[in-house]
């Protein structure tokens, strides 16, 4: 039984769940890195290995969400992401896995080769691609994903007579959230364990906040003390101290609403700790320190990491360890990166037979920070 609903067995018969993922990830301790960087008790939590075909954190969410979403009679979901968005792929892949059509409404994003490959796996994958918006670092975008989002839900609606259910972006809805509450009970089980000590530190990526407001509110629940660093991949707009409290504050309202002995916790600005130093002016923008980040856990530790999210994760902590503030404490990075290999699936695919709105990724040159490391 998952960790959460061990604790409290009123939230398994309430909430949906359809296990998708491999768990728990293992922990690891990082002994070349750690040696680098000085940080004697660095460890990490590998996320990458979440599911079979693919893993990162967006198994986790997936599996209240999609639970939900069976529940509800869905035969569809729509969600939303940038052009290269995992969230989008591993809906496509896990919506698809339990009988599910999937709508992914995507915005221009910073080219990659990422985003080549999941573009090409979700379209493998049966997902329906509506390239839309402007960039989320524009003001002009929401009008324009909204029209474009209306225009397709009328599509749908008199095509199919219904219309799909909504999954929010990086699926960082409370429902999704609550994947990451059970996340944090399950590193309190690896921590009982002696697997490993209790981190004072958890590093993060940050995009949506799920994550990390699941992992904030899961610690404060599990009686866990360590203080997640949430390191922004997004503009302060998207991520800020007010809109995770608001969702870690929903989260917990869900959960115990559900089931009163889940405790309601008071949450403020001082529990939140936000870095905006690692983003770059734009969502996917990869920056040097966080290639310099990337390449130096390749090198130690032979695990990959990205340019868009754990490559400015493993920058924080880099700078936090150069400075001294983590000598002798015990950290954790949380990758939350997929490392499961799924090119074999996509090999024979040709980019042509994605809408067309999609080929200048295939066409035109990826960003030069992809090319150079
Ligand atoms: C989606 C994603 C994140 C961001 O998680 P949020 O819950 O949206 O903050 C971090 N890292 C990777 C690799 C991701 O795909």
């Amino acid at each position: 039984m998952i960790p959460l609903f061990e604790q409290y067995p009123l939230l398994r018969e309430k909430l949906a769940y359809v296990p998708l993922g491999e768990f728990p990830t293992p922990v690891q301790k990082l002994e070349q890195l750690g040696a680098e960087l000085g940080v004697s008790q660095l460890y990490i939590k590998r996320d990458d290995l979440s599911g079979k075909v693919y893993g990162g954190n967006k198994p986790r969410k997936l599996e209240f969400i999609l639970g939900n979403a069976l529940r509800s009679k869905a035969k569809e979901v729509m969600t939303f992401g940038g052009a290269g968005s995992n969230h989008a792929l591993a809906t496509a892949i896990y919506a698809r896995q339990v009988g599910l059509k999937s709508i992914s409404m995507l915005m221009p994003q910073p080219n990659a080769r990422y985003v080549r490959r999941n573009l090409l796996m979700s379209h493998y994958c049966g997902a329906e691609l509506h390239l839309c918006g402007a960039g989320l670092e524009s003001v002009r975008n929401m009008p324009l994903v909204y029209a474009a989002t209306t225009y397709q839900l009328l599509r749908h609606r008199l095509k199919k007579g219904h219309l799909p259910h909504f999954i929010s972006p990086g699926g960082s809805s409370p429902l999704g959230v609550i994947g990451f509450v059970n996340a944090a009970f399950e590193l309190r089980r690896q921590v009982t364990s002696g697997e490993i000590p209790e981190p004072e530190y958890i590093y993060v990526a940050c995009g949506t906040m799920g994550t990390a407001a699941g992992l904030t509110l899961g610690l404060r629940a599990a009686n866990l003390g360590g203080r997640v660093v949430s390191v922004g991949v997004c503009s302060k707009k998207i991520v800020n101290t007010s809109a995770m409290i608001k969702l870690i504050s929903k989260t917990n309202c869900l959960l115990h609403s559900l089931d009163a002995s889940f405790p309601k916790f008071e949450f403020s600005e001082t529990d939140i700790d936000i870095r905006h130093d690692y983003f770059d002016k734009r969502y996917a923008l990869f920056t040097d320190e966080g290639m310099e980040a990337v390449s130096l856990m390749r090198e130690c530790e032979g695990i990959k990491l990205d340019g868009t999210y754990t490559g400015k994760a493993l920058a924080a902590l880099k700078h936090d360890a150069k400075s001294g503030s983590l000598r002798g404490k015990a950290v954790l990075l949380w990758n939350t990166l997929n490392s499961k290999d799924f090119s074999d699936a996509i090999s024979d695919l040709d980019y042509h037979d994605l809408p067309r709105c999609f080929h200048r990724y295939f066409e035109e040159e990826v960003q030069p920070l992809d090319r150079d490391y």
